[in-house]
């Protein structure tokens, strides 16, 4: 399979995205995390911008990376400068970076109107600076800016822009769709007249999502023989970002029969788009392509017989090769069939009990009529399937709870200067606990006193954190009596699952989604029901 490199620039336009701020450990998480999963290119950001990125291409001096060549990025020298003067390919040296990133303008009017340079001013930009970092023994990236635009308004000068690179050594050159208003069909034309022009020279693209095209122009790009794509971890950048790099590498690797990580580091993708999204405080957005939660979930009980006979029908490529899985969501209309399939993928085998699978079918039913929705708490589902089957004995019994909400006077109403306090009573086994929480919410305080009283009987608690809290009121026209539905989303930095709690009370809605968190995680972990011995004290635990 022919080989097309991976170019990540998460940690450049993924940060410029709205709502994402890396720190550096962050952006050195991501730089290892796709690392392991193979990416060829990592592009770190500007090296001269900030103290923040200058750390962060120091330390990987001190401590490379095992498989990627790490980017700095920067741009051409300044109009009327010579490069060895410039403060900015110093700096691109100096960050020790064994490629070096420049962007520089390839559409005519940009040129003219933005930079108030001539065109050839211009080229002798881009020749000259791609020759100086040669010279200093870089591998070079000529980021043509804006080349579509340029390629759209004046043909020939985008293309001696091109020239202007290649011709001073350049190892690749990346063409961009900077505003995102390219379509398919236009980048493949572009694409394969540069290619044409310049045989032998390695091609990039870099694609911008503005248009809705941007994992089909990079598709369309390798299509007409680009051998480089750039992009970022679930398409997070400016305005409406990049490239999703991920869903690209899947489609050349999967439809187009190119190779960019190898078929076994494609079954992390999933893991490393839920990584980076969890890294930039995010959830990843359940409808993403391959790697989302809903990419390969099927609802309805006709609809999930037919998939067991025949997934192909209804699943475009194997989940298992993303790292993703299969899911049945079971709702109101849930068949024998669909909730038999569902119990399956939680590792439950209902073939030997068909016996109890109408009573779980009424159960669910039943508990559906009250509030509960069972299409995203798998962790909750599983517990009373095995709780029908008579094999769920729980780890621990509540004997009572209670929870402080403190507003100070000095403080206001502002909920996040609000102190919650909850203190609880469990027993596990004959022994009892009883333990103090706190937290900024009352479910943060509750969680945190269950864990510091479980800790004891059971350490694997404190690896359990809660990522996600969902509150639904499900009959407003009647006030605070309105049924309140809590969804939990718990993680112990391998897996996730969902939990469901519902009351009238939101406090004990959230318990019961809570406990069901733990205790389906406890289960999933095998990990044995303790007898318990002695009384436990009381201690706090901040959260
Ligand atoms: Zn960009």
């Amino acid at each position: 399979m022919e080989k097309v490199q991976t170019y990540d620039c998460t940690l450049r336009d993924g940060e410029q995205a709205e709502g994402i701020s890396l720190s550096l450990e962050d952006k050195l998480r991501i730089a290892r995390r796709l690392d392991d999963f193979g990416i060829d290119v990592i592009e770190g950001g500007f090296p001269a911008s900030n103290p923040k990125d200058i750390a962060f291409f120091q330390e990987l001096r001190e401590h490379p990376l095992r498989h990627a060549k790490l980017a700095a990025f920067g741009s051409t020298c300044r109009k009327g400068t010579d490069p060895r003067d410039d403060p900015g390919l110093a700096d691109l040296v100096a960050s020790g970076a064994p490629v070096a990133a420049i962007v520089g303008k390839a559409w005519d009017k940009q040129v003219t109107r933005a930079l108030q340079a001539s065109l050839d001013e211009n080229l002798r930009m881009i020749a000259e600076s791609v020759a100086f970092l040669k010279d200093q023994g870089l591998e070079v990236v000529f980021d043509a800016e804006h080349f579509f635009d340029g390629y759209r308004s004046n043909r020939a000068y985008a293309l001696e822009c091109l020239a202007a690179a290649s011709g001073a050594g350049a190892d690749c050159i990346a063409l961009c769709d900077t505003n995102g208003g390219s379509l398919p069909f236009f980048i493949e034309e572009a694409v394969a007249a540069a290619v044409d022009r310049f045989p032998g020279q390695l091609f990039a693209v870099h694609c911008h999502n503005d248009s809705g095209c941007a994992v089909a122009n990079s598709l369309a790009a390798v299509r007409a023989g680009a051998r480089s794509v750039q992009g970022t971890v679930n398409g997070y950048g400016e305005r409406v970002g990049n490239a999703d790099l991920l869903t690209v590498i899947a489609d050349l690797q999967l439809k187009m029969g190119f190779d960019c990580v190898g078929a076994d580091n494609l079954r992390q993708l999933t893991a490393v788009a839920n990584y980076v999204a969890e890294v930039c405080t995010f959830s990843l957005w359940s409808h993403t392509p391959y790697a989302g939660s809903s990419a390969f979930a099927h609802k309805g009980g006709l609809h999930a017989s037919a998939i067991a006979r025949f997934p192909e029908a209804y699943e475009h490529t194997q989940p298992e090769l993303v790292g993703n899985s299969t899911r049945m969501l079971v709702s109101e209309l849930a068949g024998k069939a669909s909730l038999a399939a569902k119990a399956d993928l939680l590792g439950i085998d209902l073939t030997d009990h068909p016996e109890y699978i109408q009573s779980i079918l009424d159960e669910v039913k039943q508990r559906e009529a009250e509030g509960y929705s069972y299409e995203v708490a798998d962790g909750s589902l599983a517990l009373l399937i095995e709780g029908a089957l008579g094999r769920y004995v729980p780890h621990f019994t509540l004997e009572s709870f209670r929870v402080i909400v403190d507003d100070r006077e000095d403080t206001g109403a502002r909920a996040k200067d609000a102190q919650s306090e909850a203190t609880i009573k469990v027993h596990v086994g004959d022994a009892r606990f009883v333990a103090t929480g706190e937290g900024v919410g009352p479910v943060g305080a509750l969680s945190s006193a269950l864990k510091l009283a479980l800790a004891s009987s059971y350490p694997q608690v404190a690896a359990m954190h809660l990522v996600d809290f969902k509150v639904r009121l499900l009959d407003e026209s009647t006030g605070t009596d309105a049924i309140t539905r809590v969804v939990i989303t718990t993680t112990d930095g391998s897996s996730t699952w969902g939990t469901v709690g519902v009351s009238e009370n939101i406090i004990e809605a959230s318990w019961n989604a809570l406990v069901d968190s733990l205790e389906y995680g406890l289960c999933r972990a095998g990990v044995p029901v303790r007898q318990g011995a002695g009384e436990g004290g009381a201690e706090t635990w901040q959260s």
